[in-house]
């Protein structure tokens, strides 16, 4: 099989680490032309700049819900977006970025990008995709997202994308913050790779109830329950920051699921 048809999708996690809880914004690069940011972490624009990735290349964003860890890069990223195509001279009608979320929280990209780039952020080249759960959108010849809403603090959805390429389907669930939820079963079911909240171990429950989130032990039961082929955690609580603490997640989770845990590194580049 060439290269370029076993290599046709790439997950690029990267974490915000400086806040009290590991931040996450995940990049699927696929079908060697488009890339679709999974939520917008306060650092990921100098993210893509350490990895050598430009913001121009970003079509979609897709933002879980309107909390600060999860959009706070979003002004950033369209600033250094639209300097970037300037600087290119490209042609920006044809370069819009496309950000697809509920209403409260394209109100919420709206609201910080305006304040904190007033008289400018009308420049930048975004559209905008509200969207009410659920709902199926085809992004382009080879992306199809569904969304569901899921079980948060405030309103916030989970997505599906299904990945279509000549010789077969590779499909991603991703579920921003969450309790575990039926949506989240149906956005998983067969996935490739599920990437999910995994807050912390179940002793700590109430903390992850109280917060909106899942334990491990929750996440392994939903990852089995779906048939997902892997789990991508993501979003943890402040006590799992070295290896030996993000460990006892992995073999929670792997106690309930049968299929592979991943425990994403910063930058880390994974390909399918
Ligand atoms: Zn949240």
């Amino acid at each position: 099989m060439p290269e370029s048809i076993k290599h046709c999708v790439e997950v690029i996690t990267t974490i915000t680490s400086e806040f009290p809880f590991r931040t996450f914004s995940i990049l699927v690069r696929y079908g060697n032309k488009y890339a679709l940011l999974l939520d917008c972490g306060p650092s990921i624009a100098d993210k893509l700049f350490k990895l050598g990735i430009s913001t121009v290349e970003i079509n979609y964003v897709i933002i879980s819900h309107q909390h600060g860890d999860h959009i706070l890069g979003f002004p950033i990223l369209t600033f250094a977006r639209y300097a970037e195509l300037n600087n290119l001279q490209q042609e920006k009608g044809s370069k819009r970025l496309q950000v697809i979320a509920n209403q409260e929280t394209v109100e919420q990209c709206l609201r910080i990008t305006k304040e904190v780039f007033p008289g400018e952020a009308d420049m930048f080249p975004v559209t905008y995709i509200c969207i009410t759960a659920p709902c199926s959108i085809k992004l382009d010849d080879f992306c199809t997202i569904e969304a569901r809403n899921v079980m948060h603090t405030v309103p916030a959805i989970g997505v599906r994308l299904e990945l279509s390429f000549s010789h077969g389907l590779f499909t991603i669930a991703f579920s921003g913050d969450t309790r575990p939820c039926e949506s989240m079963i149906h956005l998983a079911r067969n996935a490739d790779l599920l990437i999910h909240d995994v807050f912390c171990e179940h002793t700590y429950h109430a903390v992850a109830e109280k917060w909106g989130h899942t334990t491990a032990y929750e996440a392994g039961i939903l990852a089995q329950k779906a048939g997902v082929k892997q789990i991508m955690m993501i979003n943890q609580w402040y006590k799992y920051r070295d290896q030996e603490a993000l460990q006892k997640l992995e073999k929670e989770i792997s106690e309930h699921f049968d299929g592979k845990v991943i425990t994403p590194k910063d930058m880390s580049i994974f390909r399918f």
